[in-house]
């Protein structure tokens, strides 16, 4: 079984999400004792959200490529950074080491065509919802269409993230406006919804909704220990 290098700690309530769902899909797998091998760098978040709201993403990437490196150093076979948002400076960390690096959103993507979803929902932060960098990802590698929620939708979804999820905060109220942005992009033609924030799952679950819900920690999550398991 190969070592999974976790950069983690972004926040740490979703990174939790991540050790979980790894352990489970390995021990589902092998069954018995097995376990899996993490490596795993958890940075503060409070510096990396900093950075975030400075738009100073060049300083972000250097933190995250220390945490990269020291990751390979110690052993680890490939990485996965357990957040959509700082995929923003992914390019960055993969050209910084010499293992693979598990791409959410290719993850993610590759699910979505798998149950023939070509046009998806797509809620995260505002960096993520707005920006290029995951977006162009899907419909530039993958052919899916995205589409994203009303400004004002995105404003709220933006800050429930920040100032409820990633402080493990979990209100109902926050559930009925994740839900009603999810019911207007399923009337805007999505055929799938994206949890593209990787602490929605912790609010919004499958049996919440009818719409078809794709949840990129989960999915980020299985995609490493596949690699663990298959990787020779
Ligand atoms: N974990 C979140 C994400 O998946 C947001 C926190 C962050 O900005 O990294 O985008």
């Amino acid at each position: 079984m190969k070592t999974i290098g976790l950069i983690g700690g972004m926040s740490w309530e979703s990174t939790v999400s991540y050790y979980q769902q790894i352990n489970r899909d390995i021990k589902n797998t092998l069954g018995g004792f097995h376990s899996a091998k993490i490596i795993l760098f958890s940075l503060d978040f409070a510096e990396i959200e900093q950075m975030q709201k400075q738009g100073d993403w060049e300083q972000s990437a250097k933190v995250l490529i220390e945490a990269a490196t020291t990751l390979e150093k110690a052993g680890a076979d490939c990485l996965v950074i357990c957040t959509n948002t700082m995929h923003k400076v992914a390019d960055d960390i993969s050209a910084a080491v010499d293992i693979p690096l598990i791409h959410i959103a290719d993850s993610t993507a590759i699910e979505l065509q798998q149950h023939n979803i070509t046009k998806v929902g797509l809620l995260g932060t505002r960096f993520t919802m707005q920006e290029t960098f995951y977006k162009n990802r899907l419909v530039d590698k993958f052919g899916i269409e995205v589409v994203v929620p009303s400004e004002r939708q995105q404003s709220l979804v933006h800050s429930i993230i920040y100032q409820e999820l990633c402080l493990g905060i979990i209100q109902p109220v926050s559930k009925d406006i994740f839900l009603t942005a999810i019911d207007d992009l399923v009337n805007d033609g999505a055929q799938a919804i994206i949890l593209g924030c990787t602490e929605i799952g912790l609010l919004v679950q499958q049996n919440m909704t009818p719409a078809r819900l794709f949840d990129t920690a989960a999915i980020h999550a299985s995609k490493a220990a596949e690699f663990a398991l298959i990787t020779p």
